[in-house]
C-alpha cells in the first residue's frame, strides 16, 4: 500500500519522502487507517516492523488541525534511547510541518526540556520518572493531551514503571486517543490496557517469535572460558557490527575492557554509564565508528540499529522473551543476521523452551582449535559470585561437553564496511 492512499495531510508527504518510505509496512497498513479514524489501538508488534511511524503519522495528522504551542500528544517509553529514537522519527516525519517535539527523561539537566515545553512543543516523548517530576513542578501541562502512546508496555512493567504510568494516565484528560504497544501481554499489561483504552482495535503483527532472517547457534562453554571464546569468535568470524549482551553491568564493563585490550573497536551501553556516554556509545555504534557494542538488556528492546550482523549472548538471558528481544536487534528489515549464545550447563531448561518456541533444535557449535579443557583458575577471596562461579554456596557443575553440529562458519575477517 502506498502512503498516498491513507489520505494523510499533504504536508506529511514531505517527511515520508524524506524518510525514504515507499510502501507501508503491514503494521502501518493496519494501524494508520484505524488511528486516523480516532480509534484506540492495542498493537502487538515486534520492533523493526515500522511501529513508530504507525503511531507517529496519525498523531502528526491530528495535530496539524487544532491549536499550536501546547503539548497535545504524549508518547511514554521505557528507556532514554527509545525516547531519542522515537523523537528522531518524529523530526523526520514532521519535516514538512511546523510541529515541535521534545524528549523528557532523567540523567540530563531538566533546563533544556523545560525550555522546549515553554517553546510550545506539541509532542512530548517521555520516560515516566522525569515526566512526573515536571508535571509535579508545573512545567509540563497535561490538560491538552489528545493522544497518548504507551510504547513497550511490557518493558515498562518489567522495569517497575507501571505505577508511574498509571499516575501519568490519571494526569491526562479522559477524552483522548490511546495507543498501547507491547510485545507480550502479562496480566498487568492486560489490566493496564483494559483500564486505559476504549474499545481498542487489536493489531497483531507477527507472533513473538524470532525474525526468520536470523540464524541461531549455541556455543557450549564453561563459564570461565567465555571471554576467551568470545575473543576467538570475534577474531575469526566475519562480522560487520556485533552487539554483545551480558547479564550484569559489571560484566558488560569487564567484557568491554577485555575486547578493548585485544585491540578491537568496542563501546558499551549500560546504566552505570552517564547519559552522555550512553548517547555517544549508541551513536558511535549506529554510525559504524564502533564495530562492537557490549550491552545489558537496556539495549535489547526496540533499538533500531541498521545492519547488526551478529548478536552474541555472552550470558543467556533470563527468559525466552528476553532472548527474542535481544536477537531481534539483528536480521532486521529483511537483512540476515547471526545470533550466537554462550551456554553453560545451567541454561539447559531455557534452551529447551527456546527450541519449543522455534519448533526446531538450535544447532550447537564449537570453534575448531579452541581449547575447551583449560581448567578454571583457582578462586581468590575476591572472586566473583556470578552464576556458575564457585563461592556462591555450591560447587560448580561440570561444563557440558561441546557437541559439534556441522561445520563452524568461521573464516578470515573481512574488512569492515
Ligand atoms: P520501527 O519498528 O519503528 O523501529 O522501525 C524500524 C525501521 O523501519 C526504521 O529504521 C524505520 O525507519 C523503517 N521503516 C518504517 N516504516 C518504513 C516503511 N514504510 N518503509 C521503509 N522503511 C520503514
Amino acid at each position: 500500500m502506498n502512503f498516498t492512499q491513507f489520505n494523510l495531510d499533504s504536508r506529511l508527504m514531505v517527511g515520508i519522502n524524506k524518510a525514504g518510505y515507499e510502501t507501508a509496512t503491514p503494521i502501518q497498513e493496519a494501524a494508520i487507517p484505524a488511528a486516523l479514524r480516532g480509534r484506540d489501538i492495542i498493537g502487538t508488534a515486534q520492533t523493526g516492523t515500522g511501529k513508530t511511524a504507525a503511531f507517529v503519522l496519525p498523531i502528526l495528522n491530528k495535530l496539524l488541525n487544532g491549536p499550536r504551542n501546547a503539548a497535545r500528544a504524549l508518547i511514554v517509553t521505557p528507556t532514554r534511547e527509545l525516547a531519542d529514537q522515537i523523537n528522531d522519527v518524529i523530526r523526520v516525519l514532521a519535516a514538512g510541518t511546523r510541529l515541535k517535539s521534545a524528549t523528557i527523561y532523567g540523567g540530563v539537566g531538566a533546563g533544556p526540556q523545560i525550555s522546549a515545553i515553554r517553546n510550545g512543543a506539541e509532542i512530548l516523548v517521555a520516560c515516566p520518572g522525569r515526566l512526573l517530576d515536571l508535571i509535579a513542578q508545573g512545567h509540563a501541562k497535561m490538560n491538552q493531551i489528545e493522544a497518548l502512546v504507551l510504547d513497550e508496555a511490557d518493558r515498562m512493567f518489567d522495569m517497575g514503571f507501571l505505577p508511574d504510568v498509571r499516575r501519568i494516565i490519571a494526569a491526562v484528560p479522559k477524552q483522548r486517543q490511546t495507543m498501547l504497544f507491547s510485545a507480550t501481554f502479562p496480566m498487568e499489561v492486560e489490566q493496564l490496557a483494559a483500564q486505559s483504552l476504549m474499545h481498542p482495535q487489536k493489531i497483531a503483527m507477527g507472533i513473538s517469535r524470532p525474525a526468520y532472517t536470523v540464524t541461531h547457534a549455541l556455543y557450549p562453554v564453561p563459564q570461565h572460558l567465555k571471554s576467551a571464546l568470545l575473543l576467538a569468535l570475534l577474531k575469526h568470524t566475519d562480522t560487520n557490527s556485533v552487539l554483545i549482551f551480558t547479564r550484569t553491568r559489571s560484566r558488560a564493563e569487564k567484557v568491554h575492557r577485555q575486547i578493548k585490550a585485544a585491540g578491537l573497536n568496542v563501546t558499551s551501553l549500560h546504566s552505570d554509564r552517564t547519559q552522555g556516554q550512553r548517547q555517544a556509545a549508541l551513536k558511535g555504534f549506529k554510525e559504524g565508528r564502533h564495530d562492537i557494542m557490549v550491552a545489558t538488556d537496556i539495549a535489547a528492546r526496540g533499538l533500531d540499529v541498521e545492519s547488526i550482523s551478529h548478536v552474541i549472548n555472552y550470558d543467556m538471558p533470563d527468559t525466552a522473551d528476553a532472548y527474542i528481544h535481544r536477537i531481534g536487534r539483528t536480521g532486521r528489515a529483511q537483512k540476515t543476521g547471526d545470533a550466537f549464545t554462550f551456554v553453560t550447563s545451567e541454561d539447559e531448561d531455557l534452551i529447551k523452551k527456546l527450541e519449543r518456541i522455534m519448533g526446531a533444535p538450535i544447532k550447537r557449535e564449537t570453534i575448531a582449535g579452541f581449547d575447551y579443557t583449560v581448567p578454571a583458575p583457582p578462586k581468590s577471596a575476591s572472586s566473583g559470585r556470578g552464576r556458575g562461579a564457585p563461592g556462591g554456596g555450591r560447587p560448580p557443575r561440570p561444563a557440558p561437553t561441546p557437541k559439534s553440529y556441522g561445520k563452524n562458519r568461521l573464516g578470515p575477517r573481512r574488512p569492515k564496511r
